[in-house]
């Protein structure tokens, strides 16, 4: 078997997904986690798997969930002879692999009958708990003349369809209590990720997720990350971190001001009045600097912009002493952008590079390998250090990537989101 570098090889599948083979899935959710979808997809929908120095990835699987990507991948998880767990690429194996076991608390029901599952995800080494499937921006305004409908959410967002897959509303904080409890002391996690969809202004949640949190650190050892959007004044914030929250996120999703306003038209025109960024960027910086050396992150959704507006959101977010956290676009059925294509491998690479010099550049943590097992950034091991593997051009030669040829196409082929397709909601008009 060659030697094939798995942080290449993680971006690689986290760009064109895998394949699985059927005898493989069958051990899923048996002795294997399965892939569950919950909220708005794009973090759950994935196999989660760690590959060679235990890094973290969960590639999108190949099939009816993804019906225009991903048929081409050359990726295959399946079993070599001896049974052991393997990547396979145009059929030949690069890299044992270790599936991720199923959590001890899957299938158990919480006191008031909710199944646990429904409450809480383990997706790489933490719990994932959207607090609330409701998103203050999924929906259709009036504009200001009363004459047109418009939307807010978030182009890529699919938050607003999740109640088509029976999920709950509002978690109580007793079920989300008892969840984290059954994770921790089942020794299925390490981290608890908090997340829903934008609260009402002024505190836009920050009161309620407190709430959340010192209880959540009262009764657990764990480290709880939160992505949250930006209160009105700073006092929130102070809310949060003296509740003992670890880390927390503004998600400016696109840094490119034209494609902001094309694809966050909630979060530029109510959160940031209009100018491009304004307010997450005087809260990110409040959060950072009250909150410490890498306290404060934001995340920005790679594949959706060019390269150049990429790495220059980045160096942004690193000036603020903000943890960059680098999504990676993974389209929903459903949503505006559900044919838009994915980022290629070259592309991935391209944006790896620059976060590990600018992180390494600026001092600032490129996130935690777990929590990003479907971000760009990885690390060989778990804490807050700004290092990152490196990729060689060797490593891209051996794995066939064309860099220049591919990073040409990249930069013409970025500049244009595609119109709605016929599947999507359409701005002007009602559901
Ligand atoms: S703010 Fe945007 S990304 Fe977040 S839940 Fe709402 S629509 Fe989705």
């Amino acid at each position: 078997m060659s030697s094939y570098n798995p942080a290449l090889l993680r971006l690689e599948l986290l760009a064109q997904g895998m394949k699985v083979d059927a005898n493989f899935n069958k051990q899923l959710g048996g002795a294997l986690k399965e892939p569950l979808w919950t909220r708005t997809g794009p973090t759950s929908t994935g196999m989660d798997l760690r590959l060679e120095q235990g890094m973290y990835v969960s590639p999108a699987i190949e099939g009816e969930r993804f019906p225009w990507h991903y048929k081409d991948s050359p990726f295959l998880l399946c079993n070599d002879d001896e049974g052991r767990a393997v990547i396979k690429k145009n059929g030949e194996i690069i890299q044992y692999v270790r599936p991720c076991p199923r959590p001890r608390f899957y299938g158990k029901k919480t006191s008031s009958g909710n199944l646990m599952e429904k409450i809480g995800v383990v997706t790489g080494d933490f719990l994932a708990i959207a607090l609330d499937n409701r998103c203050w921006f999924w929906g259709y305004y009036r504009d200001d003349e009363l004459t047109t409908y418009k939307e807010r959410q978030c182009k890529f967002c699919g938050i607003g369809l999740s109640m088509k897959r029976d999920e709950l509303y509002r978690k109580s904080n007793e079920d989300i209590l008892e969840v984290v409890g059954a994770a921790v002391e089942g020794g299925d996690v390490t981290h608890v990720g908090l997340n829903a969809g934008s609260f009402a202004p002024p505190g836009r949640g920050h009161e309620e997720y407190a709430e959340l949190v010192r209880e959540i650190k009262r009764r657990y050892d764990v480290w709880v990350r939160l992505s949250i959007c930006p209160p009105e004044e700073e006092k929130y914030i102070d809310i949060l971190y003296d509740a003992g929250a670890d880390q927390i996120g503004y998600d400016i999703e696109v840094y490119d001001e034209k494609l902001y306003e094309y694809i966050c038209p909630g979060k530029l025109h109510e959160v940031d009045r209009g100018v491009p960024h304004a307010h997450f960027f005087r809260m990110l910086e409040y959060a950072a600097k009250r909150g410490g050396p890498n306290k404060a992150y934001s995340i920005i959704v790679t594949g959706l912009e060019p390269l150049e507006s990429t790495v220059a959101g980045i160096e942004k977010l690193c000036q603020l002493g903000v943890v960059p956290r680098m999504g990676i676009f993974r389209p929903i059925p459903g949503t505006h952008l559900e044919k838009h294509p994915t980022p290629t491998p070259a592309f991935l690479v391209a944006v790896y590079r620059a976060l590990r010099e600018l992180t390494m550049q600026y001092g600032v943590d490129s996130g935690c390998p777990g929590c990003g097992r479907t971000f760009v950034g990885t690390k060989i091991y778990d804490g807050v250090n700004p290092i990152m593997p490196e990729i060689t051009d060797e490593d891209i030669q051996r794995a066939g990537i064309d860099m220049d040829t591919l990073y040409k196409e990249e930069r013409a082929h970025r500049r244009r989101i595609p119109p709605a397709s016929d599947g999507a909601l359409k701005e002007g008009t009602r559901p």
